[in-house]
Formats: structure tokens, C-alpha cells, sequence
């Protein structure tokens, strides 16, 4: 027997509902993993032990498993990729591979990303971050909902079609990656290195709905020389921090000209305010009475889908090199920028795919209610599989709040929601037999 495995059909209905009893029966065990992740910290370059875990899960499943460490002279040389500040010869992405007995199935890839932002001050949080304490509907801690939450029910959702005695008949590919939250190069690496598929499920914490369309994203730093003098005879001197707030300014207005563009990029014109540039960092000067001879400010700006990275970089630079040179018969001053992280291009998931169609029948089924799409003004992984691999890739995933704030938390009936449309997405779109 093969169910499912037409465009836009959901398994029969005696299917689906063991389907949704097995993610019910091993939906402790899910909150129980999802804990573990968020407790283990996988901050930026510190992900291997997280990433044990996750290549532990995947062998407890049976699953091949591919554990490579990202440094590659080919990722570095795609358009794609975004130059880092940490050493990439250390840190790995994971991916366990199932493979059907026989092919007859569509491919699919649950993608994810191991990776969290940094907590800050610890004493804005209610516990401490790593705690990963439920209270009520809430599971609280760094990583909860970005993504921690996703990538663990990537893994039960699939799971769950061998606990209901079934067997997928597509070939699919769990993927763990680094990188999301600042380059964007582990997807990218693991798309280089081969993995492909029919359709892309990233489970990112989107409110229980589709993401459309979202903004590629550039980081860089710029650093503004100054002149030291003593503060006695400061006007002697230049003073890079003042200069730095006037840069900022500049980047400003950049930020107000390419918003008042949004009308020209379908999905973007109802949003409000859709480009944020970010100032994400400043440091500057050596001590109170020198004049500082220097200052760095580190941005985080988005751009829309269907502009390059390299036509947002040049009116980037030329926003700077004017501000810096045209300041109303001031002399001008010396900024350098630095690209080191993000230099990613939005995309749009074009309406119409069998994947989104598919999609809408597994959340009515899990959810009782209409799916509904949206556009937001972040990055997402998905612009790997759509711009680069011509890939259908649904981003969508649970409810949760704060997101790289303090108190992040994932609500749990979502997570659990959630967990039962992709399952049922997974044996739709792959098909399945009995084991
Ligand atoms: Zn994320």
C-alpha cells in the first residue's frame, strides 16, 4: 500500500488519525527533547554539543548520518555566502538521511538550525536562560522558539510515522545547521554538499502560519577615524564617536529611501515599515580626555527580494561615501566597511506550489482552520533553497514570543499542532506503507 503521494492529497483518513495519536503518544518524550536542546547552549561557534544531541537522535531513528564541519573553499565562493569572524574548521552540521526501500515517493528536507542568539544580560531574564522552564502553556529559555522547538519536532513529526507503523516511501533528509542567525552559510553548505529534495519544511517559530515572503539581509561594520587631541584644544581634533552618529544618520535616510519603495515589491507594500536597519553594536575611543581617534558601529540592514546583495552593498557604499564627503563645507572624514556576516538575498515563495497546497489540507487537519500566510521583514534559510536550489521551501512553525529578547518562550499546544501537520504533511507528500 502507498497513501498520499499526490499533489496537494493528505493521506486517507484512518491514516491520519494514527498519525495524529502517535504524536500525542510520544509528545512527552518531544517536550522532554526539546528541554534538553534548549538547556544545552549552542551559541555561535559553541554548537557541537547540541549538535551531539541531535546526531545522537538520529542514529536512535536509523538514520544515516552525514556530520561535516562547514569550512569550504566552495561555500566561500558562492554569491550566497556571507564572511564570518569565527573559525568554520570546528563547527558542523548534522544531517540524517532515510532512505525508502524502494523510491516512489517525493523527497523532502526538514531543515532547522542549532544555532541561538546571544541571551544578553542575564538579570533581564526571569530564570536563567538555559533553564528551558514550562509554566503553564510556555516552555521559557534562549533557543525555546528560535528553533529549538522546530528542529526537535522536525525529528518527532517524522517519528511518528514509524510509532503509527508506517513508512515513508520518500527519501528525506533531516537536516541540523549552523549559522542561521548571522551568516546563513550552514544551509547554503548543506545545499552545496548535495542535499536536494522536492520540497523544504523549515520549522522556524512563525505563528502557526506560512511565511510568503521575507528580507535578505547584510551585516557589516563600519569604522570611523578620528583625529586625538587633548579635550583642551578639542576642536583641534575630530572626534570619530561625533561622526559615527552622524553616519548613523545617513543610514537613516538610506533606511526612509528604501521604504518608501516598498509600494514597488509585491507582498512588502502593506507592511509597516518593512526595511529596519539595525545598529547592532558601537564601540569607540580609548578614555574620557582623548578626543577618540576612532569608532566602530556594526549594521544590520534588509533589503528586498529581487535585489542582489552586491546592488544593496553599492548603495550602501555610496550612502556612506557621501555622507562622509558632502557635510555642508565641513571636511570630509575616513570611514572603512566591513562585510562580516550576512550578504543574503530575500525571496518569495511563489503561491501555487502542490507543497503550500499540501500544506493548507495538514493545517486545517491539525489545526481546525485555515492557514494563513504572511510577509516578515527577517532573514530566513529559505532563500538558500528557493533562490539557489529552485526549491518550494515552507517556513512555518509554533507561536512564540520574544524571540532574541529576554523570556523567549514557545507555546506548547503549537509546538504539538505543529508537529502534527508536518507529520502529516511528511506522509502525504512522501507517501507511506506499513512497516
Ligand atoms: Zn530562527
Amino acid at each position: 500500500m502507498s497513501a498520499g503521494n499526490e499533489a496537494g492529497r493528505i493521506v486517507p483518513p484512518e491514516i491520519a488519525e494514527r498519525i495524529l495519536a502517535a504524536v500525542d503518544a510520544r509528545f512527552e518524550e518531544q517536550l522532554r527533547r526539546t528541554s534538553e536542546l534548549v538547556e544545552s547552549p549552542s551559541l555561535r561557534a559553541a554548537e557541537e554539543p547540541a549538535q551531539d544531541l541531535i546526531e545522537q537522535q538520529f542514529r536512535d531513528l536509523g538514520l544515516d548520518v552525514d556530520r561535516w564541519t562547514i569550512a569550504d573553499p566552495e561555500l566561500e565562493a558562492h554569491p550566497g555566502y556571507g564572511p564570518p569572524t569565527v573559525d568554520y574548521s570546528r563547527m558542523t552540521n548534522v544531517v540524517g538521511t532515510f532512505t525508502p526501500r524502494e523510491e516512489l515517493g517525493r523527497s523532502l528536507i526538514l531543515n532547522g538550525h542549532i544555532d541561538v542568539v546571544p541571551e544578553g544580560p542575564e538579570e533581564g531574564w526571569s530564570d536563567s536562560p538555559w533553564s528551558s522552564r514550562i509554566e503553564g502553556d510556555w516552555l521559557t529559555g534562549r533557543g525555546a522558539g528560535d528553533m529549538k522547538a522546530g528542529l526537535i519536532a522536525n525529528i518527532f513529526a517524522f517519528d511518528a510515522l514509524r510509532e503509527a507503523g508506517l513508512e515513508p516511501t520518500g527519501r528525506i533528509h533531516l537536516e541540523s545547521v549552523v549559522e542561521e542567525e548571522c551568516t546563513g552559510n550552514g544551509s547554503l553548505a548543506a545545499l552545496l554538499r548535495g542535499y536536494t529534495a522536492d520540497a523544504v519544511i523549515i520549522s522556524e517559530p512563525e505563528e502557526d502560519a506560512l511565511v510568503r515572503a521575507n528580507v535578505g539581509v547584510i551585516w557589516f561594520t563600519a569604522r570611523v577615524t578620528g583625529s586625538p587631541t587633548h579635550p583642551r584644544e578639542m576642536a583641534s581634533g575630530f572626534n570619530a564617536i561625533d561622526a559615527a552618529y552622524e553616519l548613523i544618520g545617513a543610514l537613516r535616510g538610506l533606511e526612509e529611501e528604501w521604504n518608501a519603495e516598498q509600494g514597488e515589491h509585491p507582498f512588502f507594500e502593506d507592511l509597516d515599515h518593512p526595511i529596519n536597519f539595525n545598529i547592532g553594536g558601537i564601540r569607540g575611543g580609548d578614555w574620557p580626555s582623548s578626543v577618540p581617534a576612532w569608532c566602530e558601529i556594526r549594521v544590520r540592514v534588509a533589503l528586498y527580494p529581487g535585489t542582489t546583495a552586491a546592488d544593496a552593498w553599492s548603495r550602501i557604499e555610496r550612502c556612506v561615501a557621501d555622507a562622509t564627503a558632502n557635510r555642508g563645507g565641513r571636511p570630509p572624514f575616513e570611514v572603512s566597511l566591513t562585510r562580516d556576516g550576512f550578504y543574503s538575498e530575500g525571496y518569495v515563495l511563489e503561491p501555487g506550489s502542490d507543497a503550500e497546497a499540501l500544506l493548507e489540507e495538514t493545517h486545517r487537519e491539525a489545526f481546525g482552520r485555515e492557514l494563513t500566510s504572511f510577509t516578515t521583514p527577517g532573514y530566513l534559510d529559505g532563500r538558500v533553497f528557493v533562490n539557489y536550489g529552485g526549491i518550494p521551501t515552507l517556513v512555518y512553525g509554533p507561536v512564540s514570543e520574544n524571540i532574541h529578547g529576554f523570556d523567549e518562550r514557545v507555546s506548547i499546544e503549537s509546538i504539538r499542532r505543529c508537529t502534527k501537520s508536518m507529520a502529516l504533511f511528511i506522509a502525504s507528500w512522501c507517501g507511506v506503507r506499513e512497516r
